[in-house]
């Protein structure tokens, strides 16, 4: 018997909803099945979420759609990393650069050979060694070369966007493939004697029937929590901001090819710099800040005059204890919510629309692919709040009650293991389905003062005159490359600038 899902249904229009239907459609072809997206314009979406991770450029290849012209038309600019401001103490700043640090010399990695020479002052800031992280600094931008002889093969970038346009370019991709989209609310939910969705219905009285659900309602998780009693693993504990107040700002002068995430008394404030505006918001503890405060700081912190009033969202950090239960998978924050520090939510759209293609399941819904899908995405999830969990833990802030609690408050065993094997030797293990590597651990730990008390011994039996030679020449090609580079402006009007209204 046929047993392929022909109904697709997707239950709302946000970000995760529209890049859904998307690869869904691509993936599938038009006409093979039908794939049908409700989402209500009254209820709104969260309208958030404008810095991304340089993975998305496999998304956005797997769609086949055009890098100049999804800039142009979402207002977008290019990332090449997040600087950080006073995150490790007042005052001091450092870069998460998207690209590797150096190259491995025989075999040993690049961080411990410029650590044996950092440590004796023969090696200059290990930023220098990084081609975004200089290009960051001089606000210059190129696209990566994918010849692997080429410097700038070493780079990386993602974009910043415009969260509503986003949505737009997808709903029109995906419109234009064949996907369906149905205005309204749905109020009411139908299931099957074993518990199986059968069909949402519409407050117009309209029932859209499917075999498969894709639950991107947003926080409130319609079917998989409100429906399906899924469960929720709260990691407040670890991430204890809760609310963000977000505004839109006039742009300041030149947009910097990365993201700012700047430390204030009860949490951060991001700092998104588009085309046509610039993205802001404060992620803060309700514990130790009012919202009032928290707008006040945010507004007194603005590159130009605030284009709007702001917004207070509220959030708990954490996932949902299983994303698949029977034929509904949760994506997006109907999945879970990981706060914004390290841009990892829309990723995470993507790894679980990645993992559901790869374990597509058909009308029996195999048990044991469903365990794996879950398994998978939780072990992302949690790495990945390991290492948010990293910039908060270690700090030397101790100038409020916020930064006490995170400088001393007890962290997962797995991110405590992580931090001691650094700490020892300067030494970095990947675990299976991590998404940071070792140049983002290496960036964040040096970046927040954890330096190794020694190296790999490994190092002691290379050639220190060379290695001293190795690091200049690197140093020096990548100064060379970047002084090459036209500015993100530049780089942006010759090839995807929006146009203006
Ligand atoms: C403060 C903050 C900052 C963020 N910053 C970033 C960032 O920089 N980078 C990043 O990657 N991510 C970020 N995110 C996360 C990002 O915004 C989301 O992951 C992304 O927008 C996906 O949202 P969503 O589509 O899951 O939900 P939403 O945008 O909330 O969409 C939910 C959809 O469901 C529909 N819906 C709900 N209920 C019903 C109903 N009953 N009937 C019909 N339709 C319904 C709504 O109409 C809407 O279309 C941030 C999130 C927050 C809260």
């Amino acid at each position: 018997m046929d047993q392929r899902i022909r109904k697709i249904v997707i239950v709302g229009g946000g970000t995760a909803g529209w890049m859904a239907a998307a690869a869904f459609a691509r993936a599938f072809g038009a006409g093979a099945r039908s794939i049908r997206l409700v989402e209500s314009e009254e209820i709104g979406r969260v309208g958030v979420g404008e810095a991304t991770i340089p993975p998305i450029n496999t998304f956005n290849s797997m769609l086949g759609i055009d890098e100049n012209d999804f800039v142009r038309k979402t207002q977008g600019t290019f990332k090449l990393g997040i600087e950080f401001v006073n995150w490790t103490r007042l005052g001091h700043r450092y870069l998460h650069p998207f690209g590797e640090f150096g190259i491995d010399i025989e075999a040993v990695k690049f961080h411990q050979v410029w650590h044996k020479l950092h440590s004796r002052g023969e090696a200059a800031d290990i930023s220098e060694y990084c081609v975004p992280a200089v290009a960051c600094r001089m606000n210059r931008f190129a696209r990566t070369d994918p010849d692997p002889r080429s410097v700038l093969s070493r780079l990386k970038y993602a974009f910043h966007f415009d969260a509503s346009l986003y949505a737009a370019y997808l709903r029109g991709y995906a419109e234009a493939r064949g996907v369906q989209r149905h205005e309204g609310e749905i109020v009411e939910v139908q299931r099957r004697a074993d518990g199986f969705i059968e069909a949402v219905k519409l407050a117009s009285g309209e029932r859209i029937e499917g075999e498969l659900f894709i639950d991107c309602s947003g926080f409130r998780g319609l079917l998989i929590e409100q429906t399906l009693a899924a469960g929720y693993e709260d990691w407040s504990r670890w991430l204890p901001c809760d609310r963000a107040a977000a505004v839109q700002c006039a742009s300041g002068g030149e947009f910097t090819p990365y993201t700012r995430a700047t430390a204030h008394k009860a949490g951060w404030q991001w700092r998104i710099p588009l085309q046509h505006r610039t993205g802001n918001g404060y992620v803060f503890c309700s514990r130790y800040l009012s919202d009032d405060e928290a707008i006040a700081t945010l507004l007194g912190n603005l590159d130009g005059q605030a284009l709007m009033d702001p917004k207070i969202l509220k959030f708990t950090g954490g996932m949902r204890r299983k994303a698949w239960i029977k034929n509904v998978v949760a994506l997006g924050l109907a999945s879970g919510f990981m706060e914004p520090l390290e841009s990892t939510s829309i990723h995470l759209v993507q790894a679980g629309i990645t993992r559901l293609l790869a374990l597509f399941p058909d009308r029996d819904f195999n048990q044991r692919e469903i365990d794996e899908y879950n398994k998978l995405m939780t072990s992302q999830y949690e790495r990945i709040r390991d290492f948010i969990i990293l910039h908060y833990h270690a700090t030397e802030r101790r100038d409020s009650p916020f930064w006490e609690y995170c400088g001393t408050m007890p962290i997962p065993e797995t991110l405590a293991h992580k931090i001691e094997l650094f700490r020892r030797r300067g030494r970095l293990f990947q675990h299976e389905y991590e998404l940071f590597v070792d140049a983002n651990w290496v960036a964040v730990l040096l970046g927040q003062n954890i330096v190794p008390e020694s190296w790999d011994p490994l190092v002691d039996a290379l050639d220190e005159r060379a290695l001293r030679q190795k690091l200049e020449q690197i140093r020096g090609a990548i100064r060379i490359t970047v002084d090459g580079m036209p500015t993100h402006r530049a780089f942006i009007d010759r090839n995807c600038a929006a146009q203006v209204n």
